[in-house]
Protein backbone atom coordinates (compact mmCIF):
# COMPACT_ATOMS: atom_id res chain seq x y z
CA UNK A 1 0.00 0.00 0.00
CA UNK A 2 2.70 2.87 1.03
CA UNK A 3 4.34 1.89 -1.98
CA UNK A 4 1.47 2.59 -4.36
CA UNK A 5 0.86 5.75 -2.36
CA UNK A 6 4.83 6.81 -3.12
CA UNK A 7 3.78 5.92 -6.80
CA UNK A 8 0.89 7.71 -6.90
CA UNK A 9 2.32 10.90 -4.89
CA UNK A 10 5.34 10.87 -7.24
CA UNK A 11 3.20 11.00 -10.41
CA UNK A 12 1.47 13.99 -9.19
CA UNK A 13 4.43 15.40 -10.07
CA UNK A 14 5.10 14.35 -13.52
CA UNK A 15 4.61 17.12 -16.13
CA UNK A 16 6.22 19.17 -18.24
CA UNK A 17 6.05 22.47 -15.85
CA UNK A 18 6.51 22.46 -12.56
CA UNK A 19 4.45 24.76 -10.56
CA UNK A 20 5.12 26.68 -7.43
CA UNK A 21 3.02 29.36 -5.89
CA UNK A 22 4.70 31.88 -3.21
CA UNK A 23 3.31 35.03 -2.26
CA UNK A 24 7.00 36.02 -1.50
CA UNK A 25 8.52 37.69 -3.91
CA UNK A 26 11.83 37.37 -2.00
CA UNK A 27 12.16 33.93 -1.62
CA UNK A 28 11.62 33.34 -5.44
CA UNK A 29 15.56 33.10 -6.06
CA UNK A 30 15.87 30.23 -3.38
CA UNK A 31 13.14 28.26 -4.49
CA UNK A 32 13.83 27.89 -8.03
CA UNK A 33 17.20 26.60 -8.02
CA UNK A 34 15.87 24.01 -5.28
CA UNK A 35 12.93 22.87 -7.78
CA UNK A 36 15.40 22.46 -10.92
CA UNK A 37 18.03 20.29 -9.05
CA UNK A 38 14.98 17.92 -8.63
CA UNK A 39 13.34 18.42 -11.74
CA UNK A 40 16.24 19.15 -14.40
CA UNK A 41 14.05 18.78 -17.42
CA UNK A 42 11.17 20.37 -16.37
CA UNK A 43 10.20 24.37 -16.66
CA UNK A 44 9.65 26.06 -13.45
CA UNK A 45 6.77 27.82 -12.89
CA UNK A 46 6.63 30.62 -9.96
CA UNK A 47 3.32 32.26 -9.32
CA UNK A 48 1.78 34.47 -6.51
CA UNK A 49 -1.56 32.94 -6.17
CA UNK A 50 -4.16 31.02 -7.92
CA UNK A 51 -5.10 27.20 -7.32
CA UNK A 52 -2.17 24.90 -6.41
CA UNK A 53 -0.99 22.11 -9.22
CA UNK A 54 2.06 20.66 -7.64
CA UNK A 55 2.53 22.82 -4.42
CA UNK A 56 2.67 25.82 -2.81
CA UNK A 57 5.14 27.46 0.01
CA UNK A 58 3.98 30.37 2.43
CA UNK A 59 5.10 31.75 5.61
CA UNK A 60 3.70 30.55 8.65
CA UNK A 61 3.65 34.06 11.08
CA UNK A 62 6.91 35.50 11.15
CA UNK A 63 8.91 32.69 12.10
CA UNK A 64 7.83 29.38 9.68
CA UNK A 65 7.16 28.17 6.33
CA UNK A 66 5.00 25.49 5.29
CA UNK A 67 5.22 23.70 1.80
CA UNK A 68 1.78 22.36 0.87
CA UNK A 69 0.99 19.61 -1.95
CA UNK A 70 -1.79 19.91 -4.16
CA UNK A 71 -3.07 16.49 -2.65
CA UNK A 72 -3.29 18.51 0.87
CA UNK A 73 -0.42 16.98 2.64
CA UNK A 74 2.01 19.23 4.02
CA UNK A 75 5.59 19.84 5.57
CA UNK A 76 6.46 22.35 8.18
CA UNK A 77 9.74 23.98 9.30
CA UNK A 78 11.03 26.97 10.91
CA UNK A 79 13.36 29.94 9.49
CA UNK A 80 12.44 32.43 6.93
CA UNK A 81 16.31 33.18 6.07
CA UNK A 82 17.60 31.66 2.57
CA UNK A 83 18.90 28.69 3.42
CA UNK A 84 15.79 27.54 5.89
CA UNK A 85 13.85 28.37 2.74
CA UNK A 86 15.75 26.19 0.95
CA UNK A 87 16.00 23.50 3.18
CA UNK A 88 12.69 23.46 3.90
CA UNK A 89 11.91 23.08 -0.01
CA UNK A 90 14.30 20.21 -0.38
CA UNK A 91 13.40 17.91 2.33
CA UNK A 92 9.50 18.55 1.36
CA UNK A 93 10.59 17.17 -1.94
CA UNK A 94 13.19 14.86 -0.89
CA UNK A 95 10.27 13.06 1.10
CA UNK A 96 8.11 13.22 -1.10
CA UNK A 97 10.51 11.67 -4.44
CA UNK A 98 11.95 9.25 -1.70
CA UNK A 99 15.32 10.75 -3.18
CA UNK A 100 18.08 12.53 -1.61
CA UNK A 101 20.85 14.39 -3.36
CA UNK A 102 24.63 14.35 -3.33
CA UNK A 103 25.39 18.08 -2.69
CA UNK A 104 21.82 18.69 -0.46
CA UNK A 105 20.50 22.74 -1.31
CA UNK A 106 23.96 24.14 -2.45
CA UNK A 107 24.00 25.18 -6.10
CA UNK A 108 26.97 26.89 -6.44
CA UNK A 109 30.01 26.60 -8.17
CA UNK A 110 32.07 25.82 -5.26
CA UNK A 111 30.74 23.89 -2.91
CA UNK A 112 34.25 23.54 -1.26
CA UNK A 113 34.03 27.33 0.03
CA UNK A 114 32.25 26.51 2.83
CA UNK A 115 34.99 24.47 3.94
CA UNK A 116 37.94 26.44 3.31
CA UNK A 117 35.80 29.39 5.37
CA UNK A 118 35.53 27.45 8.42
CA UNK A 119 38.97 25.76 8.61
CA UNK A 120 40.26 29.34 8.32
CA UNK A 121 38.14 29.81 11.34
CA UNK A 122 39.58 27.23 13.38
CA UNK A 123 36.95 24.95 13.11
CA UNK A 124 37.05 20.86 13.61
CA UNK A 125 36.34 18.74 10.53
CA UNK A 126 33.86 17.45 12.58
CA UNK A 127 31.80 21.23 13.19
CA UNK A 128 32.41 21.14 9.41
CA UNK A 129 30.91 17.98 8.98
CA UNK A 130 27.89 18.56 11.13
CA UNK A 131 27.53 21.95 9.22
CA UNK A 132 27.29 20.61 5.38
CA UNK A 133 25.10 17.76 6.80
CA UNK A 134 22.60 20.06 8.89
CA UNK A 135 22.53 23.34 7.29
CA UNK A 136 22.89 22.48 3.87
CA UNK A 137 21.87 18.54 3.42
CA UNK A 138 25.07 17.21 1.76
CA UNK A 139 25.53 13.52 1.84
CA UNK A 140 28.34 12.58 4.39
CA UNK A 141 30.41 11.43 1.28
CA UNK A 142 30.35 14.39 -0.68
CA UNK A 143 30.70 16.87 2.96
CA UNK A 144 33.92 14.15 3.55
CA UNK A 145 35.41 14.79 -0.10
CA UNK A 146 34.69 18.92 0.45
CA UNK A 147 36.57 19.19 3.66
CA UNK A 148 39.73 16.93 1.88
CA UNK A 149 39.77 19.19 -1.05
CA UNK A 150 39.65 22.65 1.74
CA UNK A 151 42.63 21.10 3.61
CA UNK A 152 44.81 20.39 0.12
CA UNK A 153 43.80 23.62 -0.85
CA UNK A 154 44.98 25.34 2.09
CA UNK A 155 47.86 23.70 2.33
CA UNK A 156 48.76 24.35 -1.12
CA UNK A 157 48.01 28.18 -1.12
CA UNK A 158 50.28 28.42 1.84
CA UNK A 159 53.28 26.83 -0.69
CA UNK A 160 51.99 28.63 -3.68
CA UNK A 161 51.42 31.75 -2.17
CA UNK A 162 49.15 35.13 -4.04
CA UNK A 163 49.74 37.50 -6.19
CA UNK A 164 51.56 36.52 -9.10
CA UNK A 165 51.33 36.80 -12.83
CA UNK A 166 49.66 33.54 -15.13
CA UNK A 167 49.23 33.56 -18.86
CA UNK A 168 46.58 32.04 -21.08
CA UNK A 169 46.23 31.70 -24.58
CA UNK A 170 43.29 30.52 -26.19
CA UNK A 171 42.96 28.50 -30.25
CA UNK A 172 38.66 27.57 -30.43
CA UNK A 173 39.53 24.99 -33.71
CA UNK A 174 38.88 20.97 -32.94
CA UNK A 175 39.13 18.09 -35.19
CA UNK A 176 35.42 17.48 -34.85
CA UNK A 177 32.77 19.36 -32.89
CA UNK A 178 31.95 16.71 -29.55
CA UNK A 179 28.35 16.15 -28.98
CA UNK A 180 28.07 17.00 -25.53
CA UNK A 181 30.59 20.42 -26.44
CA UNK A 182 29.63 23.83 -24.71
CA UNK A 183 32.63 25.65 -25.50
CA UNK A 184 33.60 27.68 -28.11
CA UNK A 185 34.76 25.33 -31.05
CA UNK A 186 35.48 25.42 -34.96
CA UNK A 187 36.02 23.12 -37.71
CA UNK A 188 39.73 23.29 -39.04
CA UNK A 189 37.67 24.32 -42.72
CA UNK A 190 38.12 26.56 -44.09
CA UNK A 191 41.43 27.33 -44.33
CA UNK A 192 41.06 30.78 -44.58
CA UNK A 193 39.40 31.21 -41.12
CA UNK A 194 42.17 29.39 -39.57
CA UNK A 195 44.58 31.50 -40.93
CA UNK A 196 42.73 34.56 -40.19
CA UNK A 197 42.62 33.51 -36.58
CA UNK A 198 46.06 32.81 -36.54
CA UNK A 199 47.03 35.99 -37.68
CA UNK A 200 45.32 37.79 -35.05
CA UNK A 201 46.47 35.58 -32.31
CA UNK A 202 49.97 36.33 -33.13
CA UNK A 203 49.15 40.08 -33.11
CA UNK A 204 47.35 40.12 -29.97
CA UNK A 205 51.02 37.97 -28.30
CA UNK A 206 52.87 40.76 -29.92
CA UNK A 207 51.05 43.78 -28.42
CA UNK A 208 49.96 42.21 -25.37
CA UNK A 209 53.79 41.05 -24.75
CA UNK A 210 55.43 44.65 -25.64
CA UNK A 211 52.87 46.25 -22.70
CA UNK A 212 53.70 43.34 -20.37
CA UNK A 213 57.73 44.80 -20.43
CA UNK A 214 56.65 47.89 -20.69
CA UNK A 215 54.86 47.61 -17.26
CA UNK A 216 57.35 44.41 -15.66
CA UNK A 217 55.09 42.25 -15.94
CA UNK A 218 56.80 38.52 -16.29
CA UNK A 219 54.39 35.26 -15.99
CA UNK A 220 55.12 33.06 -13.92
CA UNK A 221 52.99 30.31 -15.58
CA UNK A 222 51.40 29.97 -19.02
CA UNK A 223 48.45 27.86 -20.01
CA UNK A 224 47.11 27.20 -23.71
CA UNK A 225 43.32 25.76 -23.88
CA UNK A 226 41.09 25.88 -26.49
CA UNK A 227 39.63 24.20 -28.06
CA UNK A 228 42.69 21.73 -28.92
CA UNK A 229 45.45 23.88 -29.08
CA UNK A 230 47.31 20.92 -31.61
CA UNK A 231 44.72 21.07 -33.81
CA UNK A 232 46.56 22.87 -36.66
CA UNK A 233 49.36 21.46 -38.58
CA UNK A 234 52.75 21.86 -37.18
CA UNK A 235 53.92 24.77 -39.18
CA UNK A 236 50.98 26.67 -37.47
CA UNK A 237 51.34 25.04 -34.01
CA UNK A 238 55.11 25.71 -34.12
CA UNK A 239 54.32 29.43 -35.50
CA UNK A 240 52.21 29.94 -32.12
CA UNK A 241 54.64 28.19 -29.64
CA UNK A 242 56.82 30.66 -31.33
CA UNK A 243 54.75 33.54 -30.72
CA UNK A 244 54.41 33.22 -26.75
CA UNK A 245 58.66 32.55 -26.78
CA UNK A 246 59.36 35.76 -28.63
CA UNK A 247 56.46 37.91 -27.05
CA UNK A 248 55.65 36.60 -23.91
CA UNK A 249 58.40 34.68 -22.50
CA UNK A 250 61.62 36.31 -23.55
CA UNK A 251 63.57 33.84 -22.18
CA UNK A 252 61.87 33.38 -18.66
CA UNK A 253 61.11 29.68 -18.14
CA UNK A 254 58.03 29.51 -16.14
CA UNK A 255 57.30 27.85 -13.10
CA UNK A 256 54.54 25.84 -15.35
CA UNK A 257 53.74 25.57 -18.99
CA UNK A 258 50.28 23.45 -20.06
CA UNK A 259 48.91 22.89 -23.43
CA UNK A 260 45.31 20.95 -23.42
CA UNK A 261 46.94 18.70 -26.74
CA UNK A 262 43.16 17.25 -25.66
CA UNK A 263 42.25 15.11 -28.40
CA UNK A 264 44.81 12.59 -29.93
CA UNK A 265 43.54 12.92 -33.15
CA UNK A 266 45.76 15.55 -34.85
CA UNK A 267 48.51 15.02 -32.01
CA UNK A 268 51.70 14.10 -33.79
CA UNK A 269 55.30 13.38 -32.36
CA UNK A 270 56.48 16.49 -34.19
CA UNK A 271 53.70 18.29 -32.09
CA UNK A 272 54.97 16.68 -29.11
CA UNK A 273 58.95 17.14 -29.70
CA UNK A 274 58.23 21.13 -30.20
CA UNK A 275 56.28 21.46 -27.29
CA UNK A 276 59.16 19.58 -25.76
CA UNK A 277 61.44 22.24 -27.54
CA UNK A 278 59.79 25.18 -26.74
CA UNK A 279 59.90 24.62 -22.84
CA UNK A 280 56.51 22.96 -22.28
CA UNK A 281 56.07 20.80 -19.19
CA UNK A 282 52.93 19.73 -18.91
CA UNK A 283 50.28 18.25 -21.54
CA UNK A 284 46.46 16.72 -21.27
CA UNK A 285 45.79 14.35 -23.48
CA UNK A 286 41.86 13.31 -22.92
CA UNK A 287 40.40 10.00 -23.46
CA UNK A 288 37.56 11.19 -21.90
CA UNK A 289 36.45 7.13 -21.78
CA UNK A 290 38.29 4.10 -22.82
CA UNK A 291 34.90 2.85 -24.53
CA UNK A 292 35.54 3.55 -28.80
CA UNK A 293 31.58 2.83 -29.09
CA UNK A 294 30.70 5.62 -26.67
CA UNK A 295 33.55 7.69 -28.15
CA UNK A 296 32.05 7.45 -31.72
CA UNK A 297 28.57 8.26 -30.63
CA UNK A 298 30.27 11.61 -28.81
CA UNK A 299 31.46 12.73 -32.65
CA UNK A 300 35.03 12.18 -31.21
CA UNK A 301 37.05 10.84 -34.55
CA UNK A 302 39.78 9.35 -32.37
CA UNK A 303 40.48 5.65 -30.85
CA UNK A 304 41.77 4.40 -27.98
CA UNK A 305 44.42 3.27 -29.39
CA UNK A 306 45.29 6.62 -30.53
CA UNK A 307 45.04 7.83 -26.54
CA UNK A 308 47.68 4.86 -25.91
CA UNK A 309 50.13 6.11 -28.43
CA UNK A 310 50.05 9.82 -28.17
CA UNK A 311 51.13 8.89 -24.38
CA UNK A 312 53.46 6.96 -25.63
CA UNK A 313 54.78 9.70 -28.17
CA UNK A 314 54.60 12.27 -25.62
CA UNK A 315 56.82 10.47 -22.53
CA UNK A 316 58.91 9.49 -25.88
CA UNK A 317 59.38 13.25 -26.49
CA UNK A 318 60.38 13.61 -22.34
CA UNK A 319 56.77 15.09 -21.23
CA UNK A 320 56.56 14.02 -17.99
CA UNK A 321 53.76 15.62 -16.55
CA UNK A 322 50.35 14.47 -18.41
CA UNK A 323 46.77 14.96 -17.45
CA UNK A 324 43.88 12.68 -18.60
CA UNK A 325 40.24 14.21 -18.63
CA UNK A 326 37.81 11.46 -17.89
CA UNK A 327 34.04 11.94 -17.89
CA UNK A 328 31.47 10.25 -15.87
CA UNK A 329 28.03 10.19 -17.10
CA UNK A 330 28.20 9.01 -20.86
CA UNK A 331 25.26 7.63 -22.06
CA UNK A 332 24.79 3.69 -22.06
CA UNK A 333 27.96 3.84 -19.55
CA UNK A 334 27.89 2.03 -16.18
CA UNK A 335 30.16 0.28 -13.82
CA UNK A 336 31.57 -2.20 -16.52
CA UNK A 337 32.29 0.89 -18.75
CA UNK A 338 34.02 3.53 -16.00
CA UNK A 339 35.90 0.57 -14.41
CA UNK A 340 37.50 -0.34 -17.97
CA UNK A 341 38.28 3.27 -18.47
CA UNK A 342 39.95 3.62 -15.11
CA UNK A 343 41.81 -0.03 -15.22
CA UNK A 344 43.35 1.73 -19.09
CA UNK A 345 43.69 5.46 -17.43
CA UNK A 346 45.98 4.28 -13.97
CA UNK A 347 48.17 1.53 -16.45
CA UNK A 348 49.42 4.97 -18.49
CA UNK A 349 50.44 6.66 -14.64
CA UNK A 350 49.57 10.00 -15.59
CA UNK A 351 50.13 12.45 -13.18
CA UNK A 352 46.97 14.41 -13.06
CA UNK A 353 43.53 12.92 -13.47
CA UNK A 354 40.49 15.20 -14.22
CA UNK A 355 37.39 13.64 -13.79
CA UNK A 356 34.22 15.59 -14.88
CA UNK A 357 30.49 14.96 -14.59
CA UNK A 358 28.69 15.19 -17.95
CA UNK A 359 26.87 18.41 -17.96
CA UNK A 360 25.43 19.72 -21.58
CA UNK A 361 21.99 21.42 -22.53
CA UNK A 362 18.86 20.66 -21.30
CA UNK A 363 16.12 19.55 -24.00
CA UNK A 364 19.34 17.52 -26.35
CA UNK A 365 19.12 14.50 -26.89
CA UNK A 366 22.19 13.17 -25.40
CA UNK A 367 20.45 14.38 -22.01
CA UNK A 368 17.67 12.12 -22.07
CA UNK A 369 20.12 9.58 -23.33
CA UNK A 370 21.98 9.03 -20.25
CA UNK A 371 19.32 10.33 -17.83
CA UNK A 372 18.33 6.40 -17.10
CA UNK A 373 21.51 5.45 -15.61
CA UNK A 374 21.62 9.29 -13.44
CA UNK A 375 20.68 7.60 -10.05
CA UNK A 376 23.43 5.24 -9.86
CA UNK A 377 25.82 7.98 -10.99
CA UNK A 378 26.38 9.25 -7.32
CA UNK A 379 27.64 5.66 -6.52
CA UNK A 380 29.76 5.46 -9.29
CA UNK A 381 31.77 9.05 -8.69
CA UNK A 382 31.86 7.90 -5.07
CA UNK A 383 33.27 4.78 -6.44
CA UNK A 384 36.29 6.49 -8.65
CA UNK A 385 37.02 9.00 -6.20
CA UNK A 386 37.85 6.17 -4.02
CA UNK A 387 39.69 4.19 -6.73
CA UNK A 388 41.95 6.78 -7.32
CA UNK A 389 42.68 7.80 -3.86
CA UNK A 390 43.82 4.23 -3.41
CA UNK A 391 46.22 4.44 -6.42
CA UNK A 392 47.80 8.01 -4.88
CA UNK A 393 46.16 10.74 -6.40
CA UNK A 394 44.68 13.50 -3.95
CA UNK A 395 41.98 15.98 -5.05
CA UNK A 396 42.59 19.05 -4.62
CA UNK A 397 40.17 21.11 -6.87
CA UNK A 398 36.59 20.64 -7.00
CA UNK A 399 33.94 22.40 -8.77
CA UNK A 400 30.42 21.88 -10.35
CA UNK A 401 28.55 22.57 -13.45
CA UNK A 402 24.85 23.49 -14.01
CA UNK A 403 22.73 20.62 -15.82
CA UNK A 404 24.89 17.54 -14.59
CA UNK A 405 23.54 14.23 -14.99
CA UNK A 406 23.23 12.53 -11.61
CA UNK A 407 24.50 16.01 -9.75
CA UNK A 408 28.04 15.15 -10.67
CA UNK A 409 31.30 17.17 -9.55
CA UNK A 410 34.37 17.70 -11.21
CA UNK A 411 37.25 16.55 -9.21
CA UNK A 412 40.90 17.81 -10.00
CA UNK A 413 43.60 14.63 -8.92
CA UNK A 414 47.28 14.54 -8.43
CA UNK A 415 50.16 12.61 -8.09
CA UNK A 416 51.94 14.47 -5.24
CA UNK A 417 53.70 17.43 -6.02
CA UNK A 418 52.30 17.42 -9.37
CA UNK A 419 48.74 19.88 -8.47
CA UNK A 420 48.78 22.56 -11.48
CA UNK A 421 48.91 26.28 -10.63
CA UNK A 422 46.57 27.45 -13.33
CA UNK A 423 43.98 25.44 -11.98
CA UNK A 424 44.07 26.02 -8.40
CA UNK A 425 44.47 30.07 -9.40
CA UNK A 426 41.07 29.70 -11.63
CA UNK A 427 39.56 28.08 -8.26
CA UNK A 428 40.63 30.76 -6.08
CA UNK A 429 41.71 33.40 -8.11
CA UNK A 430 44.92 34.26 -6.21
CA UNK A 431 46.95 35.65 -9.64
CA UNK A 432 46.06 37.84 -12.51
CA UNK A 433 45.64 36.75 -15.55
CA UNK A 434 46.60 38.14 -19.02
CA UNK A 435 44.71 36.63 -21.52
CA UNK A 436 45.17 36.64 -25.49
CA UNK A 437 42.56 35.32 -27.90
CA UNK A 438 38.38 34.99 -28.70
CA UNK A 439 36.99 34.52 -25.70
CA UNK A 440 39.35 34.98 -23.38
CA UNK A 441 39.15 36.65 -19.96
CA UNK A 442 42.19 38.80 -18.23
CA UNK A 443 41.80 39.53 -14.75
CA UNK A 444 43.36 41.44 -12.54
CA UNK A 445 43.83 40.83 -8.87
CA UNK A 446 42.99 44.83 -7.95
CA UNK A 447 42.85 44.08 -3.93
CA UNK A 448 40.72 42.21 -1.18
CA UNK A 449 37.70 42.96 0.49
CA UNK A 450 36.47 43.10 3.67
CA UNK A 451 36.25 39.32 4.34
CA UNK A 452 39.72 38.27 2.70
CA UNK A 453 38.45 37.64 -0.79
CA UNK A 454 40.22 38.85 -3.99
CA UNK A 455 38.61 41.76 -5.57
CA UNK A 456 39.09 40.90 -9.81
CA UNK A 457 38.54 43.08 -12.47
CA UNK A 458 38.16 41.27 -15.85
CA UNK A 459 38.27 41.95 -19.79
CA UNK A 460 36.83 39.38 -21.40
CA UNK A 461 37.28 39.34 -25.57
CA UNK A 462 34.07 37.90 -27.91
CA UNK A 463 33.59 34.79 -27.99
CA UNK A 464 32.41 34.66 -31.75
CA UNK A 465 35.22 34.90 -33.81
CA UNK A 466 33.80 37.68 -36.31
CA UNK A 467 33.36 39.43 -33.34
CA UNK A 468 36.70 39.23 -32.26
CA UNK A 469 38.70 39.79 -35.37
CA UNK A 470 36.41 42.62 -35.99
CA UNK A 471 36.43 44.42 -32.76
CA UNK A 472 40.01 43.56 -32.33
CA UNK A 473 41.36 47.42 -31.46
CA UNK A 474 38.73 47.84 -29.03
CA UNK A 475 39.35 44.85 -27.43
CA UNK A 476 43.03 45.07 -27.15
CA UNK A 477 42.57 49.17 -25.81
CA UNK A 478 40.13 47.42 -22.85
CA UNK A 479 43.10 44.46 -22.03
CA UNK A 480 46.18 47.42 -22.29
CA UNK A 481 44.44 49.25 -19.54
CA UNK A 482 43.48 46.11 -17.59
CA UNK A 483 47.27 45.09 -17.34
CA UNK A 484 48.15 48.93 -16.43
CA UNK A 485 46.05 47.74 -13.11
CA UNK A 486 48.22 44.77 -12.55
CA UNK A 487 51.25 44.44 -10.07
CA UNK A 488 54.53 43.70 -11.52
S1 LIG B 1 37.54 18.69 -27.92
FE1 LIG B 1 36.66 19.96 -26.28
S2 LIG B 1 36.40 21.99 -27.18
FE2 LIG B 1 36.69 20.55 -28.89
S3 LIG B 1 34.63 19.98 -29.52
FE3 LIG B 1 35.31 18.43 -28.04
S4 LIG B 1 34.58 19.19 -26.02
FE4 LIG B 1 34.46 20.90 -27.47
Amino acid sequence: MDGLQNRERKAALKGAVFHIICPVVAWDAHLYPIARLFFPQKKIRMDREGPIEDLAVEPIGDTGIRVLFQDGSMHEASGQDKESVKRALYDALAQRLGQTLSWGTLVGVRPTKIAQNLLREGCSAQAILNCYETDYRVQPDKAQLAIRVAKTQKELLERFGFGRIGFYLHLPFCPSRCSYCSFLSYPLEPKERLAAYIHALLEDLERTGAHMRQRGLTPSYVYFGGGTPTAPDAKDFERILQGVDRHILRGVHPLEYTVEAGRPDGLTREKLQLMKQYGVTRISVNPQTFCDQTRLCLGRTHSSADVLRAVGWARDAGLEWINMDLILGLPGEGVREVENTLRQTLALGPENITVHGLAYKKGAALWEEALPLAKELPALGTYVTKELMKAGYEPYYLYRNKNTVGHLENIGFSKSGKQCRYNMAMMEEMDSIIACGASAVSKAVVGMDEKGAPMVTRQTSYKDLDLYLEGFEAQMTQKLLLLDEMKP
